[in-house]
């Protein structure tokens, strides 16, 4: 389309939306899952921690057991006990050994019967629970001992190691799992350490045991939530593409829509942005003003007055030529109306019309409320029908010129030689006037061949008893020429340039 408007803004600027409207549901959905599989993260670490502390109670249950009933016994002889311990470590899973203790002094062992080691019972954690890297007998298999103690009586219950290692490692495979008594840990890779526990850096959480001194640190890796997001939500995820997509290109359309050259012209209709310019039109005798043919401008917010020949086009294409022309007349009513008594009877006002506007009736009452707007009779409404875009005889042109006849209205061919009307065209049409197009003015004063076609032209319209307007008229030659071939009006620059109507009212008053 020759529409053109100049596209002043940068290449990031236009396309910075789009952009961000495919990103934006793309940013916002994977925020939400993000934040979803957060949660489920933090649900999962601590029902296994919950899980885990359940069942290192269920063993230190069982040591608490059997710490009960041999606790009664210490003091009496390693041999008159040995048995009953041995018993509860048959008896109660998990237990590796049973030992009991006078003065913080262990005297007798399931393992080893009569036995002597010192006790510390700063090692044990509220007195009650000791984190030991390995004994005696497996210096390098972790043991969890349960202390029990009365008075100067008390019981060593030690659990194996690898009950605890196989807790932290099964439960629940992808949870980073380790438990903690007093300053030492141990996680599923079975060694006790006494660093500080380590940071999880996904949704690490501490589940301390509501009943021995020890609590289980669960969590996960770095990375963890990406992960988890593309196995558990790969669905929504392209779904979320879709959506950032499909926004992106009705964005994309509808930018396209509101920047396209007839959105634009329907928007300057809306905002009254299509005015009248006048130029005269002269009597080629007497040089007097005869009438004026309205021209459009389109008086555009950013690019300034735009020149009819870049958007008329356009308009006749989308058809808003019809109201844009119909907003042209009604403001040409209103501003001309009062200065009518500077108009002599019979002034032309002349407006261009569009094929368009023939395929129906409604001309036929844009002009007559045209012609309401002035005295009765006072002005001649011409309408110039261009010969470059011929109009096809219908049913319907036949009525709307006939009506347009009927109503007063006169027909001009406008850019009259440059198209192929025929007679019964111009017969059609009830054609009052020809517009010579100025093409041919351009040509006198140049070969007598192109003054011989301007001269047929004239002569054709006397003939055919037309009314004939020359425009294009730039030179005081042209103007003579035309006024000794009888031309009846003249209209061009020589006489006067299209003007705004403020400039034109003022130049009709000074008439
Ligand atoms: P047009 O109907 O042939 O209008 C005459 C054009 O010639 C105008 O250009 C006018 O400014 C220009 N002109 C007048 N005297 C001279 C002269 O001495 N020398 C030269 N070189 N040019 C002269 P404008 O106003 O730019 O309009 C261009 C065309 O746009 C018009 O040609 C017409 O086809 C179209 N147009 C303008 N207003 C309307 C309208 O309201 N409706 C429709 N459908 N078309 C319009
Ligand atoms: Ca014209
Ligand atoms: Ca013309």
């Amino acid at each position: 389309m020759p529409f053109k408007l100049k596209l002043s803004r940068k290449w990031t600027d236009r396309y910075a939306l789009i952009v961000l409207s495919g990103l934006l549901p793309v940013v916002l959905g994977v925020l939400i899952i993000v934040w979803q599989a957060n949660r489920s993260l933090r649900l999962e670490a601590t029902q296994t921690a919950l899980e885990a502390v359940r069942q290192f109670d269920l063993m230190l249950d069982n040591a608490k057991l059997a710490a009960d009933v041999v606790l009664p016994l210490a003091g009496q002889s390693c041999e008159q006990v040995e048995l009953a311990l041995r018993d509860q470590v048959t008896r109660r899973p998990f237990v590796r050994s049973v030992n009991l203790v006078w003065d913080n002094q262990i005297y007798c062992t399931s393992l080893f019967g009569n036995f002597k080691e010192q006790v510390n019972p700063v090692n044990y954690a509220d007195g009650e629970l000791w984190l030991m890297p390995g004994t005696l007998v497996t210096p390098n298999d972790p043991v969890l001992v349960y202390r029990q103690q009365k008075d100067k009586r008390s019981a060593l219950i030690s659990l194996y190691g690898f009950h605890l290692v196989n807790v932290l490692g099964l439960i629940n495979q992808k949870t980073h799992l380790l438990i903690e008594v007093g300053d030492v840990w141990i996680d599923r890779y079975g060694l006790v350490r006494n660093s500080p526990t380590p940071h999880l850096p996904v949704a690490q959480t501490t589940v301390p045991s509501p009943e021995y001194p020890y609590r289980v640190i669960a969590g996960f890796n770095e990375g963890e939530v990406w992960r988890y997001v593309i196995m558990e939500y790969p669905g929504l995820l392209g779904l979320l593409i879709f959506l950032g997509f499909i926004s992106a290109t009705t964005v994309h359309q509808l930018k396209k829509r509101a920047t396209s050259p007839s959105h634009e012209l329907r928007r300057g209709l809306d905002a009254a942005e299509f005015i009248p310019y006048f130029q005269p039109v002269v009597r080629g005798d007497t040089k007097q003003w005869a009438g004026a043919e309205v021209l459009m401008r389109w008086q555009h917010p950013k690019e300034g007055l735009v020149r009819p020949d870049l958007f008329i086009p356009v308009a006749e294409h989308c058809g808003l030529i019809v109201p844009m022309t119909r907003s042209l007349m009604e403001q040409t009513a209103y501003l001309l109306a009062p200065h009518a008594k500077h108009m002599e009877p019979g002034f032309h006002l002349a407006f261009n019309i569009a094929a368009h506007h023939c395929h129906n009736l409604e001309l036929v009452d844009d002009c007559r409320r045209f012609l309401q707007a002035f005295p009765p009779g006072h002005i001649n409404l011409v309408l110039e029908l261009t010969e470059r875009e011929l109009i096809v005889p219908s049913a319907t042109t036949h009525q709307l010129f006939s009506q347009l006849h009927a109503l007063g209205v006169m027909i001009a061919i406008d850019d009259f030689g440059t198209g192929h009307s025929s007679l019964s065209y111009l017969h059609e049409f009830n054609v009052d006037y020809l517009k010579i197009d100025q093409s041919f003015v351009a040509m006198i004063g140049a070969d007598a061949l192109s003054r011989h076609i301007l001269d047929s032209i004239i002569e054709l319209s006397a003939k055919l008893d037309l009314g004939i307007v020359a425009e294009g008229v730039e030179t005081q030659e042209q103007s003579q020429y035309l006024a000794d071939h009888g031309v009846d009006f003249l209209q061009g620059y020589l006489f006067a340039r299209p003007m705004p109507s403020a400039e034109f009212i003022q130049a009709l008053q000074a008439l």
